[in-house]
């Protein structure tokens, strides 16, 4: 568990009480948590935002609950947290889930569909240049490999979901670098013929899914284009205190609510904390516990549809912590 900077502490409190819960309703279950510091309230104590005491006892666990971290903006100073994570754990994907959940105002009920973005190139690679005063450049770094493999998982997935695979891009533009990309997408959709691939511009997709989300299945973009799409989508259906995500690799898992730190809300209960608490079933799902997974999704889909508590940006006034007793209640309500 990282709690993180500003809302993170309290937000990861709640979806620890929800894991606590789990465990106490599934006898065999049994989790050991380590705690670590990351984050901007790392850098005056220890000159960076993820201290080498943290990767090393990150690489002792299975995988890691992430709460928000604020990014240092100035020049020189580390790059996110997240970031560098990712890059220490080569997490390839990330895997941002938007489903209608229930009792919650959603611009369709039956929207049910994953933005999988490529993780660790595109335009995130960090690679930005001053040319010449006033002239900056930055590189889109787009290789095969690495949009084979997202590809990959994004026809596993739409394999065991609905069978569709939509690939985002802007090859009428970025010739090179989505010309790679797109042709990766489309070789490895040989090996699938059960999945139906399409691709769509970026610009007509942001289009598309305000006007027809309900269409879509797996998303599969670069970088860039998979940050803007996700939070768009995570809007579509209720906000980003509900929007979960996940950063996969070969042999790590990164979990985390899409929303980040919002310092203006740290320290105040009010915040919603069921985007870290879906962050924590994905987590289960990743360590194939998933009937633990399915309780804590059942629990929270239960609250939500109840609507007795919900945190201000639902139209409630519910603390964080109340929200996560509930659905620790609820969970241990569903296992007896
Ligand atoms: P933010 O997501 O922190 O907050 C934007 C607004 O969204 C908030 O003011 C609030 O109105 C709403 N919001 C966010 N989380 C909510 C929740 N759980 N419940 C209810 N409402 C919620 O975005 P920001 O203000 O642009 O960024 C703040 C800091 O977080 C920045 O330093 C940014 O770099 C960082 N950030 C970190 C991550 C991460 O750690 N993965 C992700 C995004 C942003």
């Amino acid at each position: 568990m990282l709690p993180g900077d500003g809302i993170g502490p309290e937000v990861t409190e709640a979806a620890l009480k929800v894991l606590k819960a789990v465990q106490k309703a599934k006898k065999n279950l049994k989790f050991i948590f380590s705690f670590g510091e990351a984050g901007l309230n790392c850098i005056k104590k220890h000159g960076t935002n993820v201290p080498q005491r943290t990767l090393d006892m990150l690489r002792q666990t299975d995988a890691c609950l992430k709460g928000p971290m604020t990014t240092p903006e100035e020049a020189g100073a580390p790059p996110s947290a997240a970031v560098t994570i990712r890059k220490a754990f080569n997490l390839y994907a990330n895997v941002r889930p938007c489903k209608s959940l229930p009792g919650v105002p959603a611009l369709k009920p039956n929207i049910d569909l994953i933005v999988l973005r490529e993780n660790t190139e595109g335009l995130y690679s960090g690679q930005e240049f001053m040319v010449a005063p006033g002239k900056g450049v930055a590189l889109r770094i787009v290789t095969e490999q690495a949009s084979k493999r997202i590809a990959e998982l994004a026809f596993e997935m739409a394999q065991k979901r609905k069978h569709h695979v939509t690939c985002v891009h802007k090859r009428n533009i970025l010739r090179v670098t989505d010309g790679i990309f797109v042709d990766a997408v489309m070789k490895i959709a040989e090996k699938y013929s059960q999945v139906t691939l399409d691709e769509v511009h970026v610009d007509a997709m942001a289009m598309r899914l305000v006007k027809e989300p309900e269409k879509f299945d797996v998303i599969v973009t670069t970088n860039l284009f998979g940050d803007i799409l996700s939070d768009e989508a995570a809007q579509l259906v209720g906000g980003l205190g509900l929007a979960a995500g996940a950063n996969v690799g070969s042999s790590y898992g990164m979990f985390e609510p899409v929303h980040g730190s919002a310092p203006k809300y740290a320290g105040k209960n009010t915040v919603n904390p069921i985007a870290t608490i879906l962050a924590a079933k994905m987590m289960l799902d990743y360590l194939n516990e998933s009937e633990a997974a399915g309780l804590v999704e059942k629990a929270v889909m239960e609250v939500l549809k109840e609507g007795k508590v919900r945190t201000y940006d639902l139209g409630g006034n519910s603390s964080t912590q109340e929200i996560a007793d509930t659905i620790a209640d609820k969970i241990s309500f569903f296992a007896h």
